[in-house]
């Protein structure tokens, strides 16, 4: 009695999170995996059902066999979905051999004799596996933060359950037949240690995928959709951690702005389509010459923003410098743009008591005078004209650093 008590409180517990897994699968088209992991907890739903309806049998092979098998095919959709999420490809070639096995076990399994200490460790060999399956998957995606360990634990511990399972059985006594399960007092125990687990796993579980959704989504809002590069959000919210840190640790830090030339006039000649793509081949230069650490943002239409700690202004003008030269001497042939396009830069180190307005006002400015020069140039505000005041050996710059 007590075990089908707690059987019940499982499967409505199965089918609650069955459900979340299900609306939170609904509510994200791009969650990948929850889908596999909702379907793996329906079947925990009929794998119980199965459990129930085993009490009523005359021959309790078939149903049994039903148990055996749901569950792990309860476990295998898991598993996919796991994996799915964790952007690693499920391990099919081990769930096959798992399979392949379980399925040429049935018949010893089911001839040996019930509650039997052999019988006990085959039955359970499979989850086992799964289970330490489930583990090395987690471990393979590199995945290390709080949860993800967490996660790693509870299936190691279900692991350490089901093989304690047939010790358990043997030191309190399983029943003499499957329909005499419900009323053992190893069917209290198995099932109360799983109802614990059970609610942990698929909390945590809904934890990482919540965890990962809403890192998704941030991701999202802080990317420009056509050049790739972070938007003016991202930006801002980098940047501006950066210069603090920059500030507070005496390191150097420095603007790049960047704006295309006469964009109107490529827009009018070749279209806004092709003004598109001239745009997207800026943002990859712009990535590409990047020093390693560089928070590099298209702010909006054909402007664009870089900021560099660690250095100098000197090797601020050498990236836009580089940059500069490298889109200008482009070929856009293949974007249907049959001569150059140029950009023209700004550049402004940081200053102690800089905020980020005040910093890209003057790498703005900086710009403004290259725009005003001529374009196709990178300008410096002339405040910044004068040697710079870091202090020596604080402009170990990203080239240097980028050499070791
Ligand atoms: P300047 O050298 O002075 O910068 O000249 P400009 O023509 O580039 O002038 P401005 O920066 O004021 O104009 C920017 C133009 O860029 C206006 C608009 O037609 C175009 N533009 C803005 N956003 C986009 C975009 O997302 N795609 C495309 N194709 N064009 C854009
Ligand atoms: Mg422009
Ligand atoms: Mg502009």
């Amino acid at each position: 009695m007590t075990a089908a008590f707690i059987l019940s409180t499982n499967m409505s517990l199965v089918g609650i999170f069955a459900i979340a897994f299900a609306v939170v699968a609904a509510m994200n088209r791009d969650a990948r995996g929850v889908r596999w992991i909702a379907l793996g907890y329906a079947m925990g739903i009929v794998y119980l059902a199965l459990e129930y309806l085993q009490t009523t049998q005359v021959d309790p092979t078939p149903v049994g066999v039903g148990i055996f098998l749901v569950f792990l095919l309860s476990q295998s959709f898991c598993m996919i979905g796991v994996a799915r999420h964790y952007g690693v490809a499920p391990p099919w070639i081990a769930m096959a051999a798992i399979w392949s096995l379980t399925i040429f076990a049935v018949p010893v399994v089911f001839s040996l004799v019930y509650g039997s200490p052999l019988r006990s460790i085959l039955y359970q060999a499979p989850y086992v596996a799964m289970q330490l399956l489930f583990a090395a998957l987690v471990w393979r995606s590199h995945r290390r933060q709080p949860l993800d360990m967490l996660f790693l634990a509870l299936q190691l511990v279900v692991a350490l359950l089901y093989l304690a399972k047939p010790l358990i059985a043997a030191i309190v006594g399983a029943a003499s037949s499957p329909q005499g399960y419900m009323d053992s007092a190893y069917a209290a125990i198995s099932q109360s240690a799983s109802v614990v687990l059970l609610v942990a796993i698929a909390l945590v579980l809904l934890l990482v995928i919540m965890r990962d959704t809403a890192a998704e989504m941030v991701a999202r809002s802080e990317t420009d959709v056509l050049s790739g590069l972070l938007n003016r959000r991202g930006f801002d919210a980098r940047a501006e951690d950066a210069l603090a840190r920059a500030l507070r640790l005496g390191e150097p830090a420095v603007v790049v702005a960047a704006d295309l030339d006469h964009f109107k006039a490529i827009n009018d000649s070749f279209g806004h389509a092709a003004g598109d793509d001239v745009i997207a081949a800026f943002a990859g230069l712009l990535h590409d010459h990047m020093p390693p650490g560089a928070v590099v943002s298209r702010l909006g239409g054909e402007e664009f923003a870089v900021f560099l700690t660690g250095a100098s202004l000197a090797e601020a003008r050498g990236y836009a410098e580089a940059v500069r030269m490298a889109f200008a001497t482009a070929s856009l042939v293949h974007l249907g743009i049959a001569r150059a396009v140029t950009a023209s830069f700004g550049v402004a180190q940081a200053v102690a008591d800089d905020s980020l307005l005040t910093l890209s006002r003057r790498a703005d400015a900086a710009l403004y005078r290259a725009k005003a020069g001529g374009r196709n140039r990178v300008g410096t505000t002339l405040s910044e004209l004068a040697p710079t005041t870091a202090a020596p050996g604080l402009a170990m710059g990203w080239e240097a650093r980028r050499d070791r």
